[in-house]
């Protein structure tokens, strides 16, 4: 049996689910998304089969369920996140916003206006790559800085990925991938897409919108290659 994985589309982004010989949730919405997580988790049985919750990043849209998660949840549950990003986490605040196109500048302030993450303690730290065996799926978390410092992307033997905020489209409408609204480092976001392309991903599992194929992601890479960076870190809007 390969990791089968399911996409629960939140209110704050899409969380997902793999499951094999255990289970692994993927990031938890907004707050208010955590209490719906976890019944549709109890409704298919899996509460109690979950050996890992992983926070892609420490924006307050993926990381709003965590401590609910934790505190109603079957014990023990282990919370894993980017040593870049556990600060975040645990403080309930959000990783830098920098804005990487013209929505993202458009966007940056109505940021503070989201609800702010209640605190979560991380559990495991990561500092590298990671093997998921250990929890109870064939698979590997991968450092995927760019988004923000801390992101981490879970990459399959099925060919998919879960990459979080490293691509979305649009305020999640239309097919195509784009360059995230924010991106602390445009630069690591390059090196990181063309890692996962290089590894083999042919699916893109993003935080908002998707799936993408690597057909979609590579004409995106090219196209943001061919664009200079702005000393503000921003540049030109993808055409997608
Ligand atoms: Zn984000
Ligand atoms: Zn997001």
């Amino acid at each position: 049996m390969k990791p089968c994985m399911t996409c629960f589309r939140l209110r704050g982004c899409n969380a997902y689910i793999i499951k094999q010989h255990r289970t692994i949730l993927v990031d938890t919405g907004s707050v208010g998304d955590g209490k719906r997580l976890l019944r549709r988790l109890d409704q298919r049985g899996l509460l109690q089969d979950l050996s890992l919750v992983l926070a892609t990043h420490g924006h307050a849209d993926h990381t709003g369920g965590l401590a609910v998660i934790r505190r109603e949840g079957a014990d023990p549950i282990k919370i894993a996140a980017h040593h870049a990003a556990a600060p975040f986490v645990e403080a309930g605040r959000n990783a830098p916003c920098r804005p990487a196109t013209i929505l993202g500048h458009l966007a940056r302030p109505f940021i503070v206006l989201m609800p702010r993450s209640p605190q979560a303690s991380v559990d495991v730290v990561l500092r590298g790559e990671a093997d998921l065996l250990p929890y109870g799926v064939e698979g590997t978390i991968a450092p995927t800085p760019g988004h923000t410092l801390g992101c981490v992307s879970i990459v399959l033997p099925t060919g998919e990925a879960i990459v979080g905020d490293l691509l979305m489209t649009a305020f999640g409408r239309g097919t195509a991938p784009r360059l995230p609204l924010f991106a602390e480092d445009v630069g690591q976001w390059r090196q990181s897409i063309a890692g996962l392309l290089d590894r083999g991903v042919r699916t893109f599992h993003a935080g908002h919108g998707g799936p993408f194929s690597a057909s979609q992601v590579r004409r995106l890479l090219e196209h943001v290659q061919s664009r200079p960076i702005a000393p503000g870190g921003s540049v030109a809007e993808s055409d997608g």
